[in-house]
Parts: structure tokens; C-alpha cells; sequence
């Protein structure tokens, strides 16, 4: 039997004997100033662990005062500062496909798991919901990585290399920050639009997805939503589809090895025929050769709507389960109460919110492969009532601890950590019978 660790051994030994990528595999070159390590092997599955682990197939570069680390297209992939004025030697930039760069940070590692779920707190460039972490990207040396990492690596001396060590030297070079903005650029066009939203379950890979957009736009236009966009909710046909998944596959070009997760956009992929979701899954999976991913497992990421929940075919969650992936769907019920979903200008009445978390349980306690998480907002200025209804579906209404069906409570404002909205998360999450914790709200 054809298995995704034999064919991952198949992959590593074609690029110890594949030419145009690289004629010394995991092969060293030293200097007076760099070390060049070609096609180390990071980690092949994603784990929850307090240091730094990096994952997949990737090549590094360090001098005496930085270590920088590319993905298989040569593109600056991470980078981190070896000098004392950097925050934490455990900490590193990342820079994402849509090419952000997120500053991962251990947050002391004091609360940060609690919060998150994970070990590392990601702290973004922009504007977001986030309660905890700091403004590293005001940090010296941290700007310096991220205004000038190219013009470092272009003044490396690079006389007298070996060949192979020279190509991939120029070929590191080749990718300047402007070009990696029109590679993002060409990743929005393709579905057409960027994610600026995506699931909180993502975090369970790192948020390295592949985006592929079945759908447009959202049912409801929330009032309170800071991701919703103006499109009216629309669904994708195949060919629209297809055509993505053939552009996907030449973007993410030879890094696509390194991936093992699919993300359905837009805003409400399950609020389509099923055959249309089933299909897509199984065409990404099969032109992806997702199965030949470095990274073990294969993860399905999508978000869905109360009403989507409620009226999809019955046998979809059957044949999902059955799927080679691990399917995670991220429902936005903001509030079990009424008077606050009347203040998020949220369309939805307070009886279907129940029916819906009682669905979600359902389908959680009887398939084994998907996971239904669930979003709630927190703000001060909600009513008491917000907070005492949803006690009532995440402590009073079950009787034991519940290992699945996470719930996610999303501070309501951007840019305004809170003392008191943290109090309030870390107070409901003592509480509550499922795993609880913050939603970070992050783009692709
Ligand atoms: S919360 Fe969801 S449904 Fe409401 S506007 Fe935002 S994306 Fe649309």
C-alpha cells in the first residue's frame, strides 16, 4: 500500500538525486561569515510544543548575526535576528503566502497556551482582535528584518561557492520583496479576493492553508462583522473551481510538498450543494497530491452559517467523515441571547442559535473526522445576559468535560486589548465544558 510516509521518503530521495533543485542533498557549505544548509527536514507533522519547531522540506542561511530560512520556491520564508538585542532566541518572524509578516512570540509563556491553544502568540502588522502580546514590530531589530532582509542577504559574500550552493544563492535572491508582493498579489486574483478572515481551527497547521473559494460573499451582513464583504452571497460553478485548483497548484509551484491543508472560502462554504463541496475536496486532493504532502494528515478548513448547518443534505457530514481529511467547520453563532444578537445587528433569532449548537454537538459526538467549533463574541459592552445564556450551552445544558466542539470567544473591537475582556474569557473558560478559547482574527 501506497502510504503518505513512504511516499514522503519517495520525495526525499528525489530531491537528494533531483538536479535542477539541488545536487547535495542536506548538504553543508561553511565560510568565514554563512552557512548554507540545502533541504533540511523540519518536522513532518504540526505539534503543539513550548520551543520553536519548524516544519517541512526548507533551506537556511545564517550569518553572524541572522539566521534565514526559505521554502522551496526560494522564497524568504522565516527569519530571526542570532544578535542580543533580539526579543527572545526562541521567537522568529514568519512570513505568510500572502506575505505578512507575523512575529511569533513565546508571550513568557505565560498564558499564551491558555489563551491561544497554542504555545506561540502570532502578533500581525495590522489591526486585529487580539487581547494579548505586545507591538514587537515597533522593535529595532525586528523592522530591520523586515525592511532590509533582502538587501542582507544580497551583500553576502558568495565568491568561490560551490555550484549548487551559487545557484540557490542567486535563486534566494532572485525573490525581492517586490516580487514576493506580486506572487501575493497573483494568489488574491485567483480566487479574487484575499482571505481576510480565516478559521480559527487553521491554527492546527500553523495557518498554512491552500485557499480555494467555492463560494463568495455571506448570508447575513452582521452589523458588527469587520471581515464581511459587499458581495452577495454567491456560489462558485466546477469550472470556476477547477480553474483555481490549476492555478493553486502552479503558484504554490515545488513548496506545495510542504502543505497539507485546504481551506474552503469564502465566508460560508458549507451553504452549498453538497457534490459541490465533496467535489472540489476531492479534485484539490488528488491535483495537489495532497497524499504525497511532507506533512502527515490532511486537514479540511471551512466556515459555515447557522442556516447552512441547519438545511445541509444529511448525508454531507457522512461522506465528509469518510474523506481522507480531518474536516474542521467554524460556525459564527456570536450569542445565545437575543437582545445581543439585536445589537450586533446579527439576523438570527436566539432559538435557532440553540438549534444550531445542539446540531453541532450532534454531528461532533458522531463523526469522528470533523469538528464543529463554534465563535461567540465578548465585548464590555454586552448585556449580562449575553454572557448568562451562553453558560447556559457550554456549562449547564451537558454534564461532562467534552474533548471537541472548541469554543471560540472573539473580542469584539480591533486594536483594544482589554483587561477586563480577558478577565471575562479567562472566567468563561473556567467554566465552560468544552475547549474554550480566544479566536485571533487573521488573514491569508
Ligand atoms: S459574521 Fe459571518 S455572516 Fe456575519 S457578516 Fe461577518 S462573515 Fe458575514
Amino acid at each position: 500500500m501506497v502510504t503518505q510516509s513512504n511516499i514522503s521518503k519517495e520525495i526525499i530521495s528525489e530531491l537528494k538525486t533531483n538536479d535542477h533543485i539541488n545536487k547535495a542533498f542536506q548538504t553543508t557549505y561553511l565560510s568565514n561569515n554563512i552557512k548554507i544548509q540545502l533541504n533540511c527536514e523540519g518536522n513532518s507533522a504540526y505539534e503543539k510544543v513550548s520551543f520553536p519547531l519548524k516544519y517541512g522540506l526548507f533551506s537556511r542561511i545564517e550569518t553572524p548575526d541572522y539566521i534565514f530560512e526559505f521554502n522551496l520556491n526560494n522564497e524568504i520564508k522565516h527569519a530571526k535576528s542570532k544578535t542580543k538585542a533580539w526579543i527572545h532566541p526562541s521567537e522568529w518572524l514568519k512570513r505568510t503566502i500572502g506575505n505578512d509578516w507575523i512575529y511569533y512570540s513565546t508571550g513568557g509563556y505565560s498564558g499564551v497556551f491558555e489563551a491561544l491553544g497554542e504555545y506561540y502568540l502570532p502578533n500581525l502588522m495590522y489591526p486585529t482582535n487580539s487581547l494579548i502580546g505586545g507591538k514587537p514590530f515597533e522593535d529595532n531589530e525586528i523592522d530591520t528584518i523586515v525592511k532590509n532582509w533582502h538587501q542582507i542577504i544580497s551583500q553576502l559574500p558568495d565568491k568561490n561557492m560551490p555550484d549548487n550552493f551559487h545557484q540557490w544563492f542567486e535563486a534566494i535572491r532572485h525573490h525581492s520583496p517586490e516580487s514576493l508582493e506580486k506572487k501575493a498579489q497573483m494568489l488574491f486574483d485567483i480566487s479574487g479576493s484575499r482571505v481576510t478572515v480565516m478559521p480559527p481551527d487553521a491554527r492546527h497547521v500553523d495557518y498554512n492553508i491552500i485557499p480555494l473559494n467555492i463560494t463568495d460573499g455571506c448570508l447575513y451582513k452582521c452589523q458588527f462583522c469587520k471581515v464581511k464583504n459587499k458581495k452577495k452571497f454567491s456560489i462558485r460553478s466546477q469550472q470556476n473551481i477547477n480553474d483555481q485548483i490549476i492555478r493553486l497548484k502552479q503558484l504554490y509551484n515545488k513548496d506545495i510538498i510542504n502543505y497539507n491543508a485546504l481551506f474552503l472560502g469564502e465566508h460560508d462554504a458549507l451553504n452549498t450543494p453538497s457534490n459541490l463541496i465533496l467535489n472540489a475536496v476531492r479534485k484539490a486532493y488528488h491535483t495537489f497530491e495532497l497524499h504525497k504532502s511532507y506533512m502527515k494528515g490532511t486537514y479540511l478548513f471551512m466556515f459555515g452559517s447557522v442556516d447552512s448547518l441547519l438545511n445541509a443534505d444529511k448525508h454531507l457530514y457522512k461522506k465528509l467523515n469518510d474523506l481522507n481529511f480531518k474536516t474542521f467547520i467554524n460556525i459564527g453563532l456570536e450569542s445565545y441571547d437575543q437582545t445581543t444578537l439585536n445589537i450586533l445587528g446579527k439576523p438570527l433569532s436566539a432559538k435557532k442559535v440553540g438549534q444550531a449548537f445542539k446540531k453541532i454537538q450532534d454531528i461532533n459526538d458522531t463523526f469522528i473526522n470533523i469538528e464543529i467549533s463554534c465563535n461567540f463574541v465578548m465585548d464590555e459592552t454586552l448585556p449580562d445576559s449575553h454572557y448568562d445564556t451562553l453558560m447556559t450551552l457550554i456549562r449547564e445544558n451537558i454534564n461532562s468535560p467534552k474533548p471537541k466542539g472548541t469554543i471560540y470567544l472573539s473580542p469584539l473591537k480591533f486594536g483594544s486589548p482589554s483587561r477586563q475582556v480577558l478577565y471575562d474569557f479567562y472566567k468563561l473558560k473556567a467554566q465552560s465544558r468544552y475547549p474554550t478559547f480566544l479566536y485571533l482574527i487573521q488573514r491569508l
